[in-house]
């Protein structure tokens, strides 16, 4: 299976989406997240951040599953659109990442905090994504929303996206994959969300001005993002997962595949590419000129075929 066109043609133009307010959305009638009692969930949460959330204010949560996720939350008009969006999300990334989970199979916990206070008590416990403001820990999901405004960036998808490949790789990839993945595949699907909601959207791939890249074989050992260089990191590795999904992307599964089993990315890269990179140099010299594409220009097309 191919990623589609959008996925290998990075353009550049910026989309700017007006915060809609929550309350307008049509979400709290008919097509509202059913509230269900927390002992009728048809599962429970193993993490011990989740019990620690419930314990904040403990009688304002609700709860609430879809097909894929559960969800505590205060008003059912924050948590509908959150649910519409993150059922999207699984199936974007099950489709491009080829799996499937077995009927029944485990369902990931997202707790959203609206109160600004509770939120600030909550990260004592957990360690903040700096890109999203949201804290991902061991497949469940921390956030908060404030109840005015509908999200409107690719940062809730980012985090479904994170969810959703720790339920397909449970012992965790590393983090320059995780983190592209997730900006590469909540970009386009942020785009083509709005799309279907009407807005004129396209996905948005930052490039990288070739004195601040990472060398890869730097990137690929990090296990956080790096504080001093946070944006290079997501954009940099954003840019290497389409680039070694569009040169070939059944062996991009594989690469995957090996990596979420902790095979070292040197010896993994030159078996499942060997006619495009035999080595992390050879990968490198490419990479740099695809990552740094279209630098300085902003509405170029980065044509990457
Ligand atoms: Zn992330």
């Amino acid at each position: 299976m191919q990623f589609p066109t959008q996925f290998l043609r990075a353009s550049l133009i910026a989309i700017s989406i007006l915060p809609l307010r929550a309350e307008d959305l049509p979400t709290a009638g008919l097509n509202a997240l059913p509230e269900v009692e927390f002992s009728h969930l048809s599962q429970h949460d193993p993490n011990p951040l989740g019990e620690k959330a419930l314990a904040i204010n403990p009688e304002q949560w609700k709860h609430g599953e879809t097909e894929h996720f559960i969800y505590h939350f205060v008003h059912s008009y924050v948590v509908t659109p959150i649910s519409i969006e993150a059922e999207f999300h699984y199936r974007v990334v099950a489709k491009e990442l080829e799996r499937e989970q077995p009927a029944g199979d485990i369902k990931s916990h997202i707790y959203i905090f609206e109160r600004p206070e509770e939120w600030q008590q909550f990260q004592a416990f957990g360690r903040l994504e700096k890109w999203t403001g949201g804290i991902h820990s061991s497949g469940s999901l921390f956030i908060q929303r404030n109840p005015a405004y509908k999200f409107s960036n690719n940062s809730l998808g980012h985090e479904i996206v994170h969810l959703v490949l720790h339920r397909f790789y449970t012992d965790s990839i590393p983090s320059w994959l995780d983190e592209g993945l997730a900006q590469f595949i909540s970009k386009d699907a942020y785009a083509s969300y709005q799309r279907a909601r009407g807005y004129i959207s396209k996905p948005h791939s930052e490039s990288i001005a070739p004195q601040d890249l990472i060398p890869i074989t730097t990137l690929v050992a990090l296990t956080q993002p790096p504080s001093d260089k946070v944006h290079t990191f997501y954009d940099e590795s954003e840019r290497l997962v389409r680039f070694l999904a569009a040169t070939d992307k059944p062996a991009f599964l594989k690469l995957l595949d090996a990596l979420a089993r902790h095979q070292p990315f040197e010896a993994t890269l030159s078996r499942f590419y060997p006619a495009n990179f035999s080595s992390p140099s050879s990968l490198d010299e490419k990479f740099r000129e695809y990552a740094s594409k279209d630098f300085g220009s902003s509405l170029q097309q980065a044509s990457n075929e």
